[in-house]
This record gives C-alpha cells, structure tokens and sequence, in this order.
C-alpha cells in the first residue's frame, strides 16, 4: 500500500489536479493521499496558505479580512470550475471568513489551504474527505503527539479505505487547529504512512527528486537515485530542501521509505530515501554535495590547551550564556575553532571575544567572518581510500583556500569551510572532481 502527498504546485490549479488524479488512478495502493493548499499558478501569484496569512494580518489590523479574502474564494472557485465538480463551497467561505474575522489564530487561517485543497481532491477520486484535526494531534505546548495520532488513524482507518487527508495541520487538545511550520505537509505525509503501515510513501513535488549538487550552482547534477535517512539529514541541513526535514522521524524508525516523485515527469523514479541496509549498491563514492553561506568562525588559542580540564565547557558557558547555538567545533593541539551561524552573533561579536578570553584566559581569540561551508556528503566515503585526497586536491587545483575541515566520525561527511568569494568554484570543483573519479578517471 502505498501514502502519496502532493505538494502545492501539484494541487495549483484544475489541470494540475488532474495530473494529480490521474497519478492516483494509476496505481490502486495509492489509498490514502495527504495534500498542501494550492501553490502558485505561474510566477506573479500568491500561494494560498500566505493569501490566507495576509487575511490574518488584515483581519487583526483592518478588523475584516473580507478583500483579502476574496482571492482565496477565486483561486478554489476557478479550481472547481475548471475540473467540473459539482461542489459548492459557499458555506465554507463565508464559515471561514468569519472565523478569522474572530481573529481565531493564524494557524487556524493557514490550515484552511489544505482543508479545502483536500475536500477538491476527495470529490475529484470520489475518495472520503478525512479532517487531520480528528486525528493529528498536538499537546497544548503545541508538540506532536505521535503516537497518538497513529493509534487515531488506525481507528479510523478499519472503516475507510480510500481517504484524502489535509496535510500541515491537526489539533490540540483544546480543539485549537495547530499547524507545523510551513512545508509541514511532508511530515503529515510522513505520520500517515506510519499509522497506514505503507510500503512506500511517495512524496509527490515538482522536481524528479534530490540532485547531487544545487542547479544553481553546479550545471545539470545528476539526480541522486537512492540515499539513506542519515544522508538526507546530513544534505538538508547543508541547505538540499526538496523535503521538510524533520518529516523522515515517523518513517525512519519503521523503515518506510520515502519516494520524491515528480507530478509533471511521472516516468521518472525519483528518489529513494532508504534505511542503510536498503541501500542500492551504486560505483558512487559520493552522494551529494550541499553548503550554506554566512558562517563566523572564533578561533581560540591557547599554549597547552589540550592539556587543561574544563576549558572547552568554559568557552561553551560563554555561548550558552549568550544564548548563541553554534554549529561545529574542529579543535587543534592548542587552538578551538567554533563555527557559528552570522545571524548567531551578529551585534555580540566583541563582547563574546572579551568574554571568552577572560573566561579561558585565552593568548589570542580572533574572529574570521564570511565563511562557507560545504559538506560532501555519502555513505560509502567511509570504505573508500582516497576520498578525503580527492577532495583536498580538487581544492588545491582550484586555488581555492581552505580554512576549516570538520569529518563526523560517523565517516557520512567531510564539511569543509571557505571564503564565501570560493563558495561557487569550490562546489563546481569539488563536484567534477568526484564525478570523474567515479567514471575512472584519477585526478589526484
Ligand atoms: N501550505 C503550507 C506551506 O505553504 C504547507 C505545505 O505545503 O506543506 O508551507
């Protein structure tokens, strides 16, 4: 059996839903479909989840959401139109224009996107209109709960077999709507598949899946067919994002594997997300090669660093107390380098420099901005000789300075730092390096 959720593009307009349909028709596993609001039609349109935000803020601001309100009401009518349903949403426009002229929540406003996205789809496939609000549960602090919500679904389930479930919400136990942050359609994919105990959940967008390197920034990457959790993780918080990231966590633990599809290129296969021991065997050494701009580096030096007791959990108490979360921390015999996000420190950066070298008594603590940092990203570095040499010497020939490594002892990555002004070449180098390696060709 399989879970499909289709994105906003997919659900944009009456042709697209169509796709949409006719996707679904295809395969009689697709039982249960998880969808988002639609998306935008071509590039000067407004999704419908941030026109129903702007109606929100109107609603608070202006007292009435009414103009705003009315493009919601033209995108959903144009849809229904244009796939001929017999279908009347009068009563719930005017239900939820005035709920949110009640000034409900925002979450509330947003999460009607994909209530009546879905109740389109469900009278499309002549599937049942599931609500998530009766079984996507949150906690009054507005945590997920889980397991909850699977036994909810299971229940409900036995006496459906074919639904259509809005994605991006459920509720707590006030009966409040709570929303996940925005692209959280994927994760309510993902606790559907778990409760339906999928073979597969296809996550349906419109890209035929993960790509080895930003398009942006790399010439047509290849597709990346197959890749574990633990390596999307590692891509995705490096900046791949065709997937929210936290919606593998209900699958992981099950094994489920998760299928990007593409709704506009259906013959492609996409790609797989997998456990380890479901790996494809592949002549890859790498899988992918992500990065991120804007990093600060504090470099901190000390004679005999590496000798003294407690001296790393001081310069974290500075950070701690800063409230400054930082994202690696490569150490030398007497250096500490921690690497921190721009935006962590923005505005406090002397003042953690002063306190750090009072707090470790430090020789010199400097601070290096507009760094980048790269992660190349595969399980079978780890078993490969000549990975890191591959790497390091694409580096070189690229003239490209490196001025921080960091490799996980897990082996899944190496994460190098550059200058922001070799963000680009390095990508580029680092990513023809490895693709003529794997055809054969050595380099180093
Ligand atoms: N419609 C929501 C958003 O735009 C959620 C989703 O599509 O997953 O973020």
């Amino acid at each position: 059996m399989l879970v499909c959720k289709f994105g906003g593009t997919s659900m944009a307009n009456a042709e697209t839903i169509s796709k949409v349909a006719e996707i679904v028709n295809s395969d009689p596993d697709r039982r249960y479909v998880v969808v988002s609001a639609p998306g935008k039609r071509d590039a000067s349109d407004t999704k419908v989840t941030d026109l129903l935000y702007q109606c929100f803020n109107d609603a608070v601001s202006k007292g009435s959401c009414h103009e705003s309100f009315k493009l919601v009401r033209e995108h959903f009518d144009a849809i229904i139109k244009g796939l001929n349903l017999d279908l009347d949403f009068s009563e719930d426009y005017d239900e939820i224009e005035e709920n949110i002229n009640k000034s409900t929540t925002a979450d509330y406003a947003a999460s009607r996107g994909e209530y009546l996205s879905a109740k389109i789809l469900a009278a499309k496939l002549g599937y049942v209109f599931l609500d998530a609000a009766r079984v996507v549960k949150f906690n009054e602090e507005g945590e997920l709960q889980l397991h909850y919500s699977l036994d909810l679904f299971r229940n409900v389930m036995e006496n459906i077999e074919r639904a259509v479930i809005p994605g991006f919400y459920g509720t707590k136990p006030s009966g409040e709507i709570k929303t996940f942050t925005r692209g959280g359609s994927d994760i309510s994919g993902a606790i559907i598949a778990r409760a339906a105990k999928a073979d597969v959940y296809e996550n349906w967008t419109d890209v035929d899946g993960f790509l080895r390197a930003d398009p942006r920034i790399v010439q047509k990457p290849e597709l990346i067919d197959c890749l574990t959790y633990r390596e999307l993780r590692e891509l995705a918080y490096m900046g791949a994002n065709v997937l929210h990231p936290e919606s593998i966590f209900p699958v992981r633990s099950v094994g489920i594997p998760i299928n990007i599809r593409n709704t506009f290129n259906p013959d492609s296969k996409g790609t797989m997300i997998v456990a380890p021991n479901k790996r494809l065997d592949s002549k890859r050494i790498i899988t992918g090669i992500a990065g991120q701009k804007g990093f600060t580096v504090i470099l901190i030096e000390k004679a005999m660093m590496n000798s003294e007791v407690g001296f790393a959990r001081k310069v974290m108490s500075v950070l701690e107390y800063e409230n400054i979360s930082f994202e690696h921390m490569p150490s030398g015999i007497d250096t500490l380098s921690i690497v921190i996000r721009d935006e962590q420190i923005q505005n406090k950066m002397q003042k953690v420099v002063d306190k750090i070298r009072d707090a470790v008594n430090a020789d010199n603590v400097e601070i290096h901005s507009g760094l980048s940092l790269i992660a190349t990203v595969g399980h079978n570095m780890a078993s490969r000789h000549g990975t890191a040499a591959t790497l390091f010497s694409a580096l070189a020939k690229a003239n490209i300075n490196v001025r921080m490594i960091d490799q996980g002892s897990s082996e899944l990555n190496i994460i190098v730092g550059v200058d922001t002004y070799d963000y680009e070449k390095a990508i580029n180098a680092i990513y023809h390096a490895f693709m003529e390696a794997e055809n054969g060709i050595s380099i180093y």
